[in-house]
């Protein structure tokens, strides 16, 4: 089966009741036994429910794993992960990571004794100088948030297998339609689902992917003992945001390339952060390993002006301010006053994070409203 047929039949039957084309939402916690354990497979819902078991097939399906697990959210899906750890293990992280993902690591796992290494992943060769007899996890985003820097994913993988390292990939900003990391050598695939795999800006949700059966046992009996799971409702809207996952994407990555070579050819804006430019660093990586450029596209003005970034978040109109991204909507953010504010601003700068950086992540409207709208509020 192909990606796009995947989206929408992948891991799925019809509802054996009544035939249902869509799974029903069992909003249900329990199931009815005839005897004690005579049951049909279902006995308590934060173990199996039969609509998260229909949306975890699909995650599996589209992401050419084998397992898929749903959880209350992203952050639950790698903590999840995290877990598979002791103190004393190692993790060698991208720099440029998702902010949440930065606290969990760091303000919750560290206290438990795992130490993490945040580097740059472009230069394989630099990142196995932080690879030890304790590394047990390489955890690597790609694209990145805000920078929209690519890493190589066979690459890496070439040295988790070398050293017996898991490799997990954070997929929420390409999407199994443009990437697909298990495919490239990953152990682990994550997403938050809340973002482009949902779609539609309206739940929060998690998910990760393997194929190895070990590992995909390990998972389950985490997901199941820490119980951070998703409800029946949240999995069919997740399930419904798939099935126009390849449509959309490809909308997005249209009016991407357009919002990115306009911005590109305007005389206000200074650099334009887009993985599909010849003059990305990383893009010959993004050209091989992604089918297209994505949604997301990062820019900042001439003379790096905060109180500018802010005018132009605040005139857009089509463009919605707000955190989150990956919706059919599209959204604006200024990472120095919002996402990235706790970070000190020497610390975020270095990464590329300065005052007058704007993050779009472009939705799905018609493209001359989307560059109108930017015209406007840039001026
Ligand atoms: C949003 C996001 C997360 C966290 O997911 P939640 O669903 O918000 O918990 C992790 N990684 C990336 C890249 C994200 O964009």
């Amino acid at each position: 089966m192909k990606f796009n047929t995947k989206t929408i039949h992948g891991g799925q039957e019809h509802d054996p009741a009544f035939g249902s084309v869509m799974p029903p939402i069992y909003q249900t916690s329990t199931y009815a036994q005839s005897t004690p354990g005579g049951h049909k497979g279902y006995e308590y819902s934060r173990t199996h429910n039969p609509t998260r078991n229909a949306l975890e097939k699909s995650f599996a399906s589209i992401e050419n794993g084998k397992y898929g697990l749903a959880f209350g959210s992203g952050l639950a899906a790698i903590d999840a992960v995290i877990k598979l750890l002791k103190p004393g293990d190692e993790v060698v992280s991208t720099n440029d990571l998702y902010g949440g993902t930065y606290r969990l690591f760091t303000k919750i796992y560290e206290d438990f004794g795992i130490k993490f290494h945040f580097i740059g992943m472009e230069s394989a060769s630099k990142m196995e100088s932080y690879i030890n007899n304790n590394t047990k996890l390489i955890w690597v985003e790609t694209p990145t948030n805000p920078m929209m820097n690519v890493i190589d994913i066979v690459s890496v993988s070439e040295i988790a297998k070398k050293h017996d390292i898991l490799l997990a990939v954070d997929n929420t900003f390409a999407t199994p339609y443009l990437q697909q990391p298990l495919e490239l050598g990953a152990d682990i695939v994550m997403h938050s689902a809340t973002k482009y795999l949902g779609g539609h800006s309206d739940v929060v949700m998690g998910a990760l992917v393997v194929k190895d059966d070990q590992l995909a046992e390990r998972l389950y009996f985490i997901q199941n003992a820490s119980g951070a799971v998703c409800g029946p409702q949240d999995s069919f809207l997740v399930l419904r945001g798939i099935k126009t996952l390849h449509v959309r994407m490809q909308r997005h990555c249209e009016n991407g390339r357009a919002v990115a070579e306009y911005l590109n050819n305007h005389p206000k804006i200074e650099k334009v952060y887009w993985p599909g430019f010849k003059s990305h660093p990383n893009h010959n990586v993004a050209k091989t390993q992604m089918k297209d450029f994505g949604g997301m596209v990062s820019f900042t003005t001439k003379g790096n002006n905060y109180e500018e970034a802010i005018r132009i978040v605040e005139n857009l109109k089509v463009f919605t301010l707000a955190e989150s991204l990956g919706g059919v909507e599209s959204l604006a953010g200024h990472p120095a006053s919002m996402t990235h504010a706790s970070i000190p601003k020497e610390e975020r700068e270095k990464s590329g994070v300065v005052d007058s950086l704007i993050r779009l992540s472009v939705g799905i409207e018609d493209e001359d409203d989307l560059i109108n709208d930017l015209k406007q509020a840039i001026g």
